[in-house]
């Protein structure tokens, strides 16, 4: 009898087990989407050109979003390619800082990443992202360094396509709205690396070079 609920334990234990492993999928391709429907991202026929304004904050704050957008680069090896450029008018990607918190509704805001059309009356071919990282807390003080390496390496994932979120906790594309590490480096998941791959790996329904919709 001991026997029996040795085996009916451990059978239930093995679904335990394999059942969340099973329902956990490795990447989140499809929440990139723009307005769930669109791929959007970079053309694969040159590397992407990122501008990081210096003339706003201490050198060290530049470079932790530097530091982010390598880590996508490396994520990104042999299937897509990022430099970093010293105009801003060469730049795919412009990162700037401000206040953001300080706009309405904007309270809870570290950073935001936005599109900006080729034109405005047509919003089917990408012209720039244009990444703005929060200084200060509402209370003044300013932000860690390491806070704003978490901001840029969240708003660098929108910046190079990934316009959705992770539905996953621990993704570095979690919805914005996470606990603010301003001491601990949030680092890229296997799955974060995984889905950043298969955007530039699946066919784009919107670019900077042209358009399919
Ligand atoms: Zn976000």
């Amino acid at each position: 009898m001991k026997k029996f609920f040795l085996i009916v334990f451990l059978f239930f234990m093995s679904f335990i087990f394999v059942l969340p492993a099973m329902a956990t999928p490795d990447n989140y391709l499809t929440s990139t989407k723009l307005n769930q429907r669109y791929y959007i991202r970079w053309d694969n026929n040159e590397p992407i050109r990122v501008y990081i304004d210096k003339s706003q904050v201490s050198l060290q704050w530049s470079d932790e979003v530097r530091k982010a957008f390598e880590k996508w680069r490396d994520a990104l090896s042999g299937v897509m390619d990022i430099e970093f450029v010293s105009d801003a008018h060469d730049a795919h990607i412009v990162c700037t800082f401000e206040q953001v918190n300080k706009k309405p509704n904007m309270e809870m805001t570290l950073g935001y990443t936005r599109i900006i059309w080729e034109r405005k009356d047509l919003q089917n071919r990408l012209g720039k992202m244009e990444i703005k990282i929060g200084t200060k807390k509402n209370s003044g003080s300013e932000y860690t360094h390491i806070a704003v390496y978490n901001t840029a390496l969240h708003e660098a994932g929108h910046a190079l396509g990934i316009w959705g979120h992770s539905p996953y906790y621990g993704d570095i594309m979690y919805p914005a709205i996470r606990p603010l590490s301003h001491t601990t480096r949030q680092v890229l998941t296997a799955r974060d690396k995984k889905t950043i791959r298969m955007l530039y790996s699946t066919q784009a329904d919107i670019t900077h070079t042209h358009s399919n919709i």
